[in-house]
């Protein structure tokens, strides 16, 4: 037995996405062979919550599947095969390009932890693309799924980081990486696609079945449950993005194949949590017409829907899907008004929408730190004026002290935000110092973003002039 699966206590090993046709995937080992395999962070917090033994992490040779050696039986190693349209255009057949899933495991609660090799070399699904991750990107995709997490939104996160002792080429050669990652499932409205648009839809209700069986089992013997599932898509997939808008968070790449049917933030490229407050922040440097800009995102993510709606006619009558689309924007109002309020301590009235509302165009006009503002507002009044021009915050104070409910602010503000400087920090030093430290500094603080950790002042500023020209782009 492989040792890995020594330190799966009471959770159970399983692949059942390899029981679908095999149409859905092409079955194999991880292409990559890592040379000089080497463990950069372990997150024992997900092990825990997974029902592993957090000792695995002293183990190498029960660690070796994560960077995918000894994926031998009973692990079930696919690529699994997906569409999408990207940038607004249909982009035929993508897929696993360089993720490996190896199966799932169930903890003693019953919940699914997908698990997936992002770097672990080519598969048939490749392209024109090596298989391969850089260390900044996974880095980036570990830290990032493990504070969204944190701040309770749903995600996938990341168990281990691994730099394998390879050069990998983009603009320059680079430490390449992989990082095994963890979602309920990586299944996106892609899947879905691939099928209605490559004229194989007997495969959509078998797709479906698989979901439901597994991610919605409520729904298994309602005689509406295609209708029923679709609307939870949409439930999620509103209410996921006004997530991302009330902590300021921009995906960057919200292409149809990067959406989760379970409505969880998937593949972190170049996203970015923004530093003063613009509507039209473009975080992804390849996107040259803001498609995907702070703004966009709940305008896209209905789109997005509109596309899975039209994949699934097989299954479920476009009509009726329209109609179910009808309820997004209501959906996604109403979420997003009752997070903003949360975040100002405002009470939950009709009126008080128009406070936060307003307070975003003052924040916009004078380019105020998004994540500051909110946190000064609930703890330190004085430090929250200082932030404005002088007085030009008074009259909207005044208002603001009518309506405010004195919410308890813990845990709604973040005082830690993962900001790309902090994240490049954590980048440089490893690969030009080879030091961990920051990014072990960072991790305490992604663990606990409500919380100040006295010594460690220097990750909570905004970012300097030189920190703000940071630029993230697809390249990863
Ligand atoms: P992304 O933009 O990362 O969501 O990727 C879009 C598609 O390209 C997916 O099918 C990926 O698997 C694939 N892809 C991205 N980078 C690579 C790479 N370096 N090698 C192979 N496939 C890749
Ligand atoms: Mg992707």
């Amino acid at each position: 037995m492989s040792s890995f699966l020594t330190y799966v206590q009471k959770a159970k090993f399983d692949n059942h996405f390899s029981r679908l046709p095999d149409i859905f995937y092409t079955k194999m080992m991880a292409e990559l062979k890592a040379p000089k395999p080497y463990l950069v962070h372990f997150n024992s917090q997900l092990a825990e919550d997974m029902g592993l033994d957090p000792n695995l992490a002293q183990d190498p040779d029960a660690l070796k599947p994560l960077y995918g050696q000894n994926l031998e039986d009973p692990f079930c190693s696919l690529a699994s095969v997906y569409s999408g349209h990207q940038f607004g255009v249909w982009a035929g057949q993508l897929g696993d390009g360089r993720a490996l899933l190896i199966g799932q495991l169930r903890n003693d609660s019953n919940q699914i932890f997908d698990l997936q090799l992002k770097g672990a070399g080519l598969t048939p699904y490749s392209r024109r693309g090596d298989g391969r991750a850089v260390f900044r990107s996974s880095l980036r995709e570990y830290c990032a799924g493990e504070y969204m997490h944190q701040l309770g939104i749903p995600t996938s996160r990341a168990l281990s980081l691994f730099t394998t002792g390879e050069k990998v080429f983009r603009e320059e050669a680079e430490p390449g990486a992989v990082i095994a990652r963890v979602a309920e499932s990586h299944i996106r409205f892609g899947h879905f696609e691939h099928f209605f648009f490559h004229e194989q839809e007997k495969f959509i209700p078998i797709l479906l079945d698989y979901v439901i069986e597994h991610f919605f089992p409520d729904l298994k013997n309602s005689p509406t449950r295609s209708e029923d599932f679709f609307a939870l898509v949409v439930k999620r997939t509103a209410e996921l993005i006004a997530h991302w808008q009330s902590v300021g968070f921009c995906h960057g790449v919200m292409n149809t194949d990067n959406m989760s049917i379970l409505g969880l933030t998937l593949d972190y490229g170049p996203y970015g949590f923004m530093d003063h407050f613009n509507p039209h922040h473009i975080c992804n440097h390849s996107d040259d017409y803001g498609r995907y800009s702070f703004a966009q995102q709940p305008v896209i993510g209905l789109w997005n829907l509109q596309v899975l709606a039209y994949a699934l006619q097989p299954v479920l009558d476009f009509d009726t899907a329209k109609k179910i689309l009808e309820s997004y924007s209501t959906l996604f109002s109403n979420c997003y008004d009752r997070l903003m309020k949360r975040r100002c301590g405002l009470s939950d009235t009709a009126s008080s929408t128009e406070l936060w509302k307003d307070l975003l165009l003052l924040m916009q006009q004078q380019k105020i730190d998004y994540s500051l503002c909110f946190y000064y507002l609930q703890k330190d009044r004085d430090q929250f004026s200082n932030l404005f021009v002088s007085r030009s915050v008074d009259s909207w104070l005044k208002r603001y002290d009518e309506y405010y409910a004195s919410y308890e602010s813990n845990a709604i503000n973040p005082h830690f935000v993962l900001r790309n400087w902090v994240l490049e920090h954590a980048i440089r030093d490893f690969e030009d110092e080879g030091s961990s430290a920051p990014l072990y500094s960072i991790w305490d603080l992604i663990k606990n973003p409500f919380t100040v950790a006295k010594d460690k002042e220097y990750f909570l500023k905004p970012p300097t002039l030189e920190q703000q020209k940071i630029c993230v782009s697809c390249s990863s």
